[in-house]
């Protein structure tokens, strides 16, 4: 049996995505390439070190999948429907839930299951988790388009959104891809609290709250704790303020809601947790990248500001 493009959007739809698109299978094109390397060599990918390793295969996806022929792009919503109290220390939105990369890989598994048992074709599931520039690829299957602020923005929906890219053998028709720019009002640049995001310009990873308070590992540069506020992990400041995100809707998938003991944390539980109670609350969750240690040293900043 052959699938087809509407097969594959039906398929996305049940396993609950809010948007799917098809892009073919091809080299990134030059001013992406160029634009991504020029980010990394001016050291703005901070220390995100991984994002200057693997540059032939994130240019070109094939390497991810011998004769992969169609790039399958999905999103989810994660704006929640309920949100910690103000006085909590903060969590990036897209944190509240389970563990993105499980939610969406389980989806994408499932897709890729169909898939060969119905054609044969093979697939991989990459949720950041693969030299692969999703927001690219979610472009050109026509899900949405960068922000300044750089997000991808859903087109319609706004940029609460999870990724995921399914590679796949199978030969489908491919969307066209977003054309539509953001509104370029500015407001990501004027409410970034840290000064990480110029003129449209890839974002300064060295100065991006949400890279230093998750990825960074040891002590943090002293100037954060002037900026941090009440971030404790990650920050949503240039995603609050655009206007591409003033209809969000409260997302209804049941592992990305958020558990009330987590909703209850307080900045002394953070500050006294133990291991075994990191371990409790995140067992699933997407902080277990901060690791305890990281953690608790955002929370003590917030608590000394
Ligand atoms: S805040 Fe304005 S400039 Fe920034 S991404 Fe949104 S629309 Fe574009
Ligand atoms: S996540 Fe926060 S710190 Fe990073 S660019 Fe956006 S507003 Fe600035």
């Amino acid at each position: 049996m052959q699938l087809t493009k509407t097969d594959i959007k039906l398929m996305a739809q049940e396993l609950e995505f809010d948007a799917c698109g098809i892009a073919r299978v091809d080299r990134i094109d030059d001013e992406a390439a160029s634009r991504y390397a020029q980010w990394v060599s001016s050291g703005k990918n901070g220390c995100m070190q991984w994002a200057a390793s693997n540059n032939e295969v994130r240019e070109n996806p094939e390497l991810l999948l011998e004769g992969a022929r169609s790039v399958i792009v999905v999103a989810m919503n994660y704006y929640p429907q309920v949100f910690q109290s103000p006085e909590a220390p903060q969590f990036a939105y897209y944190a509240y839930g389970r563990d993105y990369h499980e939610v969406i890989k389980k989806r994408l598994w499932e897709m890729a299951r169909i898939i060969e048992q119905e054609t044969g074709a093979k697939s991989r599931a990459c949720v950041d988790s693969a030299p692969l520039r999703e927001r690219y690829w979610a472009q050109r299957a026509g899900i949405g388009f960068l922000g300044l602020n750089n997000q991808l923005i859903t087109s319609g929906k706004g940029s609460y959104f999870f990724l995921g890219v399914l590679l796949t053998t199978l030969e489908l028709e491919p969307d066209e891809p977003c054309d539509e720019t953001c509104m370029q009002c500015g407001a990501c640049e004027r409410a970034c609290p840290s000064g990480a995001l110029h003129c449209g310009e890839p974002v300064d990873a060295r100065r991006c709250l949400s890279c230093l308070t998750i990825e960074h590992k040891g002590v943090l540069p002293e100037w954060v704790g002037d900026v941090i506020g009440n971030r404790v992990y990650g920050c949503d400041e240039c995603q609050k303020c655009c206007p591409h995100n003033s209809n969000a809707v409260g997302n209804t998938i049941a592992e990305l809601q958020p558990s009330p003991e987590f909703l209850a944390l307080t900045h002394e539980d953070i500050l006294q947790m133990t291991q075994e109670q990191f371990s409790h609350v995140f067992s699933h969750s997407a902080v277990k990248r901060a690791k305890l240690a990281g953690l608790q040293r955002n929370a003590k900043l917030i608590h000394n500001a």
